[in-house]
C-alpha cells in the first residue's frame, strides 16, 4: 500500500468534501498535507481541526487573517494567502497528490503549479483544462506528472481504456466515445419555460449535489460542452470521435466502444466518491462509501439525443474547441461571466448561451501560445462578456 499525503484545493466545495470523506476513511493510507479554501474561513477551520494540515491557504488575505485568528490555539498549521500561496502548496515536495477541485479559471495557476511539480493531479477543475488544452498537456508531458481524471465521466472513460494507451485511441483500437449527460433539470423543460427558469431550479439537480457553477453548466448543457473539451485533450481525440448520449438515470458514467464492435461501459451510483476514490488509490481500489448499484430498482436505461436548439451551449463548445487557438479560453471565460450573473439574477438563462456566443464573435482568436497568453486572453473575455451582458440589459 502506498502512503500519499495530499494538497486538498478546493477542500469546501462538494468535490473537496467528497473528497476528505474518503480520505477520513483510510487514515493508514492517507495524510492531508494542505487544504485551501476561497472565502469560507468558518468552514476551513472546523476542516483543519479534523484533518491538521501543515499548510491552510485562504484565497485572499482578509479570509487568511479570519482563519488564522480561528486557529490561534493550533499554531502548527501555517495560514497563507492568495495565488501565491495556493502555488506552493500545490508544488510543495512534501505533498505526492494534488485534488485539483477549485471551481473555474481561478483554478488554473495552482492546478498547473502541480502539474509542473510532477504531481499525481486529480482533475476536477475541467476549467483549466479547457483553458489551456494543448499548453497544459505538453506541461503534463513535460513535467511526467500523473494526470487522473476526477470527472464521472472521464474517469469512467478512463477504467474503460487500456492503461498504457489512455492517450492512444488508434493504438488502442477504439471507434468512438459514448460521452453520456444526465440531461439536468430542464431536459423535459419546453423552449419557452426555459427563458423564465430561476437559480434555484437550475441549482436542483436531478442526480448530483454539486457546487452552483456546475450546476447552472449541467442546466444548460455547458458542462457536457466543457467535459467534450475536456476528453478531447486527455484522451487526444475529436469532437466527431465522441458522442453524447443523454442518460437521465446518470448510471453508465460514460462507454467506449472499440473497433470489434465491442462497447466498455463504467457504471454506478451518482456518486463522486466513485471517481475520487478511484483517482486517490490508482490503481489499487478502496472502499469509497458507495452504496451498492442496485440494478432492480433503477429497472431500465434510456438514452437521448440531446437538443441542440433548446441547449446551444454544447454547439458553441464543439465549434470552439474545432476554431483552436484561444477559443475554447474565451468559451469558459464568457460562461463563467454569464453564469455569476444568471446566479445574482441579472441575466436570463436562455440569454447565458448569447452572451457566450457574442463575446466569442468581439474577441479576436489568437495562436495559445503561452499560458500569459491564455491569463490575459481570460481577462479581456470576462470584460467583453461583462460589456455585453450590460448591453442585454438595456
Ligand atoms: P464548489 O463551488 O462546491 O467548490 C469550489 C471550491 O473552490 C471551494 O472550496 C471554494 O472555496 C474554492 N474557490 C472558489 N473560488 C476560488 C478562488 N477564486 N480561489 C481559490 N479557491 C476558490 O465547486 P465543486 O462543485 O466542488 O466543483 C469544483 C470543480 O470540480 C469544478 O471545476 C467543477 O466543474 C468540477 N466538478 C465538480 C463535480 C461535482 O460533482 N461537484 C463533478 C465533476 C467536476
Ligand atoms: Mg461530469
Amino acid at each position: 500500500m502506498v502512503h500519499r499525503s495530499l494538497t486538498v484545493l478546493g477542500a469546501t466545495g462538494s468535490i473537496g468534501l467528497s473528497t476528505l470523506d474518503v480520505v477520513r476513511r483510510h487514515p493508514e493510507r492517507f495524510s492531508v498535507y494542505a487544504l485551501t479554501a476561497g472565502t469560507r474561513a468558518e468552514e476551513l477551520a472546523t476542516l483543519c481541526r479534523e484533518f491538521k494540515p501543515q499548510v491552510a491557504v485562504m484565497a485572499d488575505a482578509a479570509a487568511a487573517r479570519k482563519l488564522a485568528a480561528l486557529l490561534s490555539d493550533l499554531p502548527e498549521v501555517s495560514v497563507l494567502s492568495g495565488e501565491k500561496g495556493l502555488c506552493e502548496v500545490a508544488s510543495a515536495s512534501a505533498s505526492c497528490t494534488v485534488m485539483a477541485a477549485i471551481v473555474g479559471a481561478a483554478g488554473l495557476a495552482p492546478t498547473l503549479a502541480a502539474v509542473r511539480a510532477g504531481k499525481r493531479v486529480l482533475l476536477a477543475n475541467k476549467e483549466a483544462l479547457v483553458m489551456s488544452g494543448q499548453l497544459f498537456m505538453d506541461a503534463v508531458s513535460a513535467s511526467g506528472a500523473e494526470l487522473l481524471p476526477v470527472d464521472s465521466e472521464h474517469n469512467a472513460i478512463f477504467q474503460c481504456l487500456p492503461a498504457e494507451k489512455v492517450r492512444d485511441p488508434e493504438g488502442a483500437g477504439i471507434t468512438r466515445i459514448l460521452l453520456t449527460a444526465s440531461g439536468g433539470p430542464f431536459r423535459q423543460c419546453s423552449a419557452e419555460d426555459l427563458h423564465s427558469v430561476t437559480p434555484s431550479q437550475a441549482c436542483a439537480h436531478p442526480n448530483w449535489s454539486m457546487g452552483q457553477k456546475i450546476s447552472v453548466d449541467s442546466a444548460t448543457l455547458m458542462n457536457k460542452g466543457l467535459e467534450l473539451i475536456e476528453a478531447c485533450w486527455l484522451f487526444n481525440t475529436t469532437p466527431e470521435r465522441i458522442e453524447v448520449h443523454v442518460h437521465p438515470e446518470s448510471i453508465i458514467h460514460s462507454m467506449v466502444e472499440y473497433a470489434d464492435g465491442s462497447v466498455l461501459a463504467q457504471l454506478g451510483s451518482p456518486d463522486m466518491r466513485t471517481p475520487i476514490a478511484n483517482g486517490l488509490a490508482w490503481p489499487e481500489r478502496i472502499d469509497a462509501g458507495v452504496a451498492p448499484l442496485d440494478l432492480f430498482t433503477i429497472g431500465r436505461f434510456n438514452f437521448e439525443r440531446p437538443d441542440l436548439l433548446r441547449f446551444p451551449c454544447l454547439r458553441l463548445a464543439a465549434d470552439a474547441f474545432k476554431e483552436g487557438g484561444t477559443a475554447p479560453t474565451v468559451l469558459n471565460a464568457a460562461n463563467e461571466v454569464a453564469v455569476e450573473a444568471f446566479l445574482r439574477g441579472n441575466l436570463a438563462f436562455t440569454d447565458i448561451p448569447v452572451v457566450i456566443e457574442r463575446t466569442l464573435s468581439v474577441t479576436p482568436v489568437v495562436p495559445a501560445d503561452s499560458f500569459d497568453i491564455i491569463f490575459s486572453k481570460n481577462a479581456e473575455a470576462r470584460q467583453r462578456a461583462q460589456e455585453q451582458i450590460g448591453l442585454l440589459a438595456v
